[in-house]
């Protein structure tokens, strides 16, 4: 019902301003919130463009505020701003924490991530928004709204994990940037960025669970006829923290230099320090195969088998041959 969705969007828009109140105007928000921005080395631009915020660390002062503004609990509730406890109790869903808006494509605010600032392993790191009539996890990308304009312009995505890592690029002066957020990267995600651009570059953290997320991300994007590149930071380092430990004219210049087709990726992660060991050779012509069998478009495959014939000294009749094999046992 679409007076439904304005009242839900209206109380998330209530929602965000008074987290921005919160981070610039209480001593709480200022002494905790804000210090840990600065101390992230995030500018109050950044703050401004993203809209960061703050929860105050209460049982229910959001709560308290928007019902005393005319909202009620149950769309509060429905927008994932409050939580009913099964005693029946009712809290805030953002407790001390600092707060990241979600908006949609037109700017409209559908959810929130909020992080928590202790450092204790007890509390999730991550509190985000659930699903609700108007935030769809799997159709929304962060900094999408912000980073559209830059997209277009260089008619190219950068695809990153997390928040942070948006906000930091982005404050390197590189805009074109968007994250999946927590959950994992979904068709829904790659066809709206598919709307703007067909490059994408994916950056997750040089981290098992990073390089995992890449290896699924790279098919899905190149099943859905995108054209995809691939940076591997320094061991462990994230966007964010590569971008926050480097001058900003080098971040953009080390992307350039250093993303590669997916062919360079799999064989620097799978042949990393067994450089001529047959059978990690072997696996990685194998895993290369496999990737090249997804792309939809025949020309591109043709390419990428060249170019894997060129890297592994292997024919390119019978990588052709492979790869006709795995695309017959996947249909
Ligand atoms: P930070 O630099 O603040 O520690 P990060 O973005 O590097 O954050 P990661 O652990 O790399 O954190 O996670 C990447 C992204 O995954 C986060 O930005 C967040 O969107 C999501 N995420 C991480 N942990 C959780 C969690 N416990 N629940 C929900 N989403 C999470
Ligand atoms: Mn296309
Ligand atoms: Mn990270
Ligand atoms: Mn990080």
């Amino acid at each position: 019902e679409a007076s439904e969705r304005e009242s839900m969007l209206a109380v998330n828009d209530f929602a965000m301003r008074w987290f921005e109140r919160n981070i610039q105007q209480t001593q709480e928000g200022r002494d905790i919130g804000l210090a840990y921005f600065r101390q992230r080395g995030i500018d109050e631009r950044m703050i401004e463009r993203f809209h960061l915020g703050y929860s105050l660390d209460r049982r229910d002062a959001l709560r308290t505020e928007a019902l005393r503004a005319g909202y009620t609990d149950e769309f509060l509730e429905k927008t994932g701003l409050i939580i009913r406890h099964e005693g029946g109790g009712i809290s805030d869903r953002f407790r001390a924490r600092v707060i990241y808006p979600i908006f949609t494509l037109s700017g409209k605010v559908v959810g929130f991530g909020g992080r928590t600032l202790r450092s204790d392993k007890t509390m999730a790191k991550y509190v985000n928004s659930p699903e609700s009539v108007i935030y769809h996890k799997s159709t929304e990308l962060y900094g999408l709204y912000q980073a559209k304009p830059s997209i277009v312009r260089k008619d190219k995505c950068i695809l990153v994990e997390g928040y942070m890592d948006v906000i930091s690029m982005h404050q390197a002066g590189i805009e074109n940037v968007v994250a999946s957020s927590g959950t994992s990267l979904t068709e829904g995600q790659i066809r709206l960025i598919h709307r703007f651009t067909e490059n994408v570059t994916v950056i997750y953290d040089s981290d098992p669970a990073g390089i995992k997320a890449s290896l699924r991300g790279i098919d899905l994007l190149l099943a859905e006829g995108l054209m995809v590149k691939v940076l591997l930071l320094p061991d462990g380092d994230d966007p964010d923290s590569f971008a926050q430990s480097h001058p900003s004219s080098e971040v953009e210049r080390y992307i350039e230099e250093n993303e590669g087709d997916f062919v360079k990726f799999k064989t620097d992660i799978l042949m990393k320090d067994t450089d001529r060991d047959p059978i990690a050779r072997s696996r990685a012509m194998t895993e290369i195969v496999r990737t090249i069998a997804v792309i939809p478009e025949m020309m591109l495959r043709t390419t990428y088998i060249a170019e894997c014939s060129r890297r592994f000294g292997i024919s390119e009749e019978l990588l052709t041959l492979q790869v006709r094999r795995e695309m017959a046992a996947r249909a």
